[in-house]
Order: C-alpha cells, then structure tokens, then sequence
C-alpha cells in the first residue's frame, strides 16, 4: 500500500522533522500539537521582556558543509545567526580559584599547564585527544551517508581509547587537588558522562560545529514549523491526540480529545514511546520486551528545575556557564548540594532587554519529589519560592548586589515539563543503542504504519530526534 497522507502527533524535533521531511516526499501531512507552540522541549518562554530558554547549550551541526549542518537547511533552520562561546563552562571555588574551560584548545591546554604542572603528561594527552576529536562528529556520521560512518569508524581507536572513562574517574586521574575537583563537572555537571562525549562537545566547539543559535531554542525550532507550513503542511494547535486508531494490523489514523476522527495511510507518533504504547495504543500491542523496558519509570529528572532570573544586571562580561562550589553545603528541594550548574545568557543579548542579563541555574531532581508536592498547591508554590531565596542568597558572594537586581523569577520543575511537553517520567525509557546510533524509529510488532520517533525512543538530542523523523517518512512513505 503506497502512503499518501500522514497523521504526526506532536511537533517536537521528531515530529517536525517528520512533517519537512513528509512534505518534501509529497506527502499529505497533518501535525496535532497538544500546546499552542512547536518545539516540545526544545522550547524558551518569555517573561516581561527576558526569554528563558528551556533547551540548547549546545547545537550540532553548526557549520556550514557538515552533513548535520544539511540536515538543518533542508529543515529550514540554517543558515542561521550562531553564537560561539569562548568557553565551554568556568568552575570556581569559594577559595578564588579558577578553572575556565576555554574552547580555544591551545589556551586551554595552556591554562591546564599553568594551574597544574604536575599533570602536564595527562593534559597534553587530554589535548591530544581534544585535537584529534576535531576532525570527526558522532552527529555528522548518524546524520550523513555511509561515508560518514566510514570516516568515524577510522576515528574509532581514539574514542574507543576514552570510551570507558567517565568524567568523574578522568578526573580521579588528576594530583592536583583543583582538576581532581573540577573536570568531574565541566561537562554540564554530569560527573557520570562519558569522557567521549565531553570531547566530542568541545571539540566541536573548537571548530564551531557546535554553537548557539541566537535567539534560543524555540525560535530555531519556530523556524522548522515555518519551513515545514512554507510547504504546504497543516499543524494543528491545542489539538490533543488520545488514541491511534487500529484497523486489521494497521494504523489508519487518530482520535482527537473531542472525539472526531482523523484518517491516514501511516501515523508517526512524537510523543513519548511510553505515552504511545500505553496510552494511545492502550497497552494492547505491549509485548513482553517493550514492556520490560517500561517496567520501571525513572524518578531522576536530569537538568529537572530550572531556575530562570532576568536581572538588571549586565552579563555580558561573564562566561556562558559555570560551575560555582559552594562555601557550604545548602538543602536545595530534596537535596543537598555543595555546588551550583549556572548558564549565563550575557552572551546572546537578544534574550534580555538592553543592558540586562538572564541567568539559570539547573538541578538534578526526582519526580516523586515534586508529584508529592503537586498534590498541595500551596506547598508546590512555597517550594518554588524557596528555591529562588535560597539560590539568591547563595549567589550573593560572587554576584554581589544580585539579590536588588532580579525584576523576573521563574521556576520551571518536572511537573511544568509534562504540562507542556508530555515528557514526564521515563524521559528516556529505554534508550537502545541501534536506535540511538542509526536514529531508527521505534516500531511496534502487530501494527504495521506506525512509527514512534523522538527522544524516549531513543533519539540523541535535538538532531538525533530529526534525522529520525526523517527517517520514519522513509519508512512510511
Ligand atoms: C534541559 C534540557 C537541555 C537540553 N539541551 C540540549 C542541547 O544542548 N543539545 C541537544 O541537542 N539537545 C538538548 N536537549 C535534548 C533535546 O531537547 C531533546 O532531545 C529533543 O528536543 C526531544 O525532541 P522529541 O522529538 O523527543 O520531541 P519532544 O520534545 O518530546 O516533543 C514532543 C511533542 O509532542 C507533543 N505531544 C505529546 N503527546 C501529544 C499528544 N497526545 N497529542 C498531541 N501532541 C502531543 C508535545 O506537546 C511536544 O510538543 C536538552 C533537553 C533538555 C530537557
């Protein structure tokens, strides 16, 4: 059967990805997007003239002639303005010590030197590595052609050489007492990532495969649902799918939340694998694998509270991240932490009005923590405001006056998340490598047209969930 229309749920990556993709194949296609804006989580919101981006740190694919950066352009998302950060974080101890992170790679081995001479065998390996990761992307081999994968598979010996290494025991390699505490945390404070993607992201850095695209997370992912209606697709807004529908082994469509009923020769499912499986298929299709893999929900929402200030305050002098260690151990929510992840926006001043600047700072949370809280609004609410105290108050010493300048607070948790995206516990559920490595959609035995693609299918960040959405259309067209 040759498939001619297209029902897609949801506008994340994958889907949009899917729809540009579907329209360029001829496709008739139709997003349903339960929230009133494309993006899912890649997504920024506004508040009184600051934006709050809820996403990008860093965006592959960057530079012009890369197969990612190809991808982007047929997705109408580049070219594009990017921002390239001179560093890739900054860790600071309360004692005034500093180690930036610079993505200019002979300063940074530079700087190592000179804070750490006694290490210089590890760090000139470190740069070595650094240099060599330069050359090759793991985005550009699943985006590209065979081609690609051939030039990394040659580039293989060097990844696999840090493949076993994370952050935290690379960093337990290290006798000064500075970089034993601080490289655990330079890779978006996850002392558990692998050593290989931290070079990878600041290799790419280096040469500007990875940047910022300016403007922030949802205007790059507005500019695909643009490209994408630019080709004649529908995308419709605060349109909940409850159901796919299911006729003789094939999925013929979807079920709206007011009942009416949409038909197609092949639906691509963007919400997550769990929400698709469980709830639109209505866990009939769940075989004994799939439902292994949901077995357990995961309660640690990594990056899960997002702690947004606009200040009238001018960041424009600091660096883009940073890793600030606290002079004392303090209880934030369900934690205690003896350090703080902050992102510094001073860089992309198109995020806060003229002079002013946006800071965030991410934690690590659980869910249960805060569907416990939920339940009492006012609880939920008192929480919220006593993380931003309390984060002011800790701020304070090194961006002394913070506590007069903030003119906006935000605090998004796991619970905002869901709300607006669907993303809630799971958020990877179970991440299989062929899916990650190859971006091939999940699909489901017994129902043949369905395609689940995104991040909970085991898509790797925003270009991973694209390529699989374009993938899905090869598969169903
Ligand atoms: C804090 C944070 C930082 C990140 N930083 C980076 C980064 O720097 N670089 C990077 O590459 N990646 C990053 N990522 C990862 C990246 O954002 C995700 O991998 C990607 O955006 C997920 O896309 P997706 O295709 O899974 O769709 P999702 O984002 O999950 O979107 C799904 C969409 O489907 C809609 N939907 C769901 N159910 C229904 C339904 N029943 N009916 C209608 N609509 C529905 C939702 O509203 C949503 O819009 C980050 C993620 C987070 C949370």
């Amino acid at each position: 059967m040759s498939t001619r229309t297209v029902a897609i749920i949801g506008a994340g990556m994958g889907g949009l990805a899917a729809g540009v993709y579907g329209r360029r194949a001829g496709l008739e296609t139709t997003i349903f997007e339960m929230h009133d804006k494309p993006g899912g989580l890649c997504t920024a919101w506004t508040r009184q003239g600051y934006t709050f981006d809820g996403c990008i740190h860093h965006l592959a694919g960057c530079r012009e002639g890369t197969p990612t950066h190809r991808m982007w352009e047929e997705l109408g998302a580049m070219p594009r303005e990017v921002l390239y950060p001179a560093d890739l974080t900054q860790v600071e101890t309360p004692d005034g010590k500093v180690l930036t992170v610079h993505t200019d790679l002979d300063r940074l081995e530079a700087h190592l030197l000179g804070l750490a001479p006694g290490d210089d065998r590890l760090v000139r390996r470190y740069a070595r590595a650094l240099r060599a990761f330069t050359r090759f992307d793991l985005f550009d081999a699943m985006t590209g052609s065979w081609s690609d994968w051939a030039r990394l598979l040659r580039r293989a010996p060097t990844a696999m050489r840090w493949g076993r290494l994370t952050m935290r025991t690379f960093a337990e390699r290290f006798r000064d007492p500075l970089l034993r505490q601080a490289m655990a945390t330079i890779q978006y404070d996850w002392p558990g990532t692998p050593v290989f993607l931290h070079l990878n992201i600041l290799a790419g850095s280096a040469v500007r495969r990875y940047g910022f695209p300016v403007g922030g997370s949802l205007r790059f992912a507005q500019a695909i649902a643009d490209r994408y209606l630019s080709l004649g697709g529908e995308i419709r807004y605060r349109t909940k799918v409850e159901a796919i529908l299911v006729e003789k082994g094939r999925a013929i469509g979807v079920r709206l939340g007011d009942g009416t009923e949409h038909r197609a020769d092949a639906v691509i499912s963007n919400a997550t694998a769990h929400a698709t499986l469980h709830h639109l298929l209505g866990e009939e299709y769940l075989d004994d694998k799939l439902r292994a893999s949901f077995a357990r929900p995961q309660d640690e929402m990594v990056m899960g509270i997002h702690v947004s200030l606009g200040l009238a305050r001018d960041l424009a002098s600091e660096p883009h991240a940073m890793v600030l260690w606290l002079r004392e151990p303090a209880q934030l929510a369900e934690r205690v932490r003896d350090r703080l992840d902050l992102e510094l926006f001073g860089f992309d001043p198109s995020l806060a009005p003229p002079g002013k600047g946006v800071l965030k700072v991410l934690l690590d949370t659980t869910w249960s923590y805060w569907a416990e809280l939920g339940r009492d609004r006012e609880r939920y609410r008192a929480e919220k405001e006593r993380l931003v105290e309390t984060i002011l108050r800790l701020l304070e010493p090194r961006f002394p006056g913070i506590m007069g300048q903030v003119e906006v607070s935000d605090v998004a948790t796991p619970l905002t998340t869901e709300r607006y995206t669907g993303v809630g516990p799971g958020f990877a559920s179970s991440p299989q490598w062929g899916a990650m490595m190859f971006a091939r959609p999940m699909t489901v035995l017994g129902v043949e047209g369905l395609q689940i693609v995104g991040q909970s299918a085991g898509g790797a960040g925003i270009p991973g969930c694209a390529v699989m959405g374009r993938n899905a259309v090869r598969a169903v067209g």
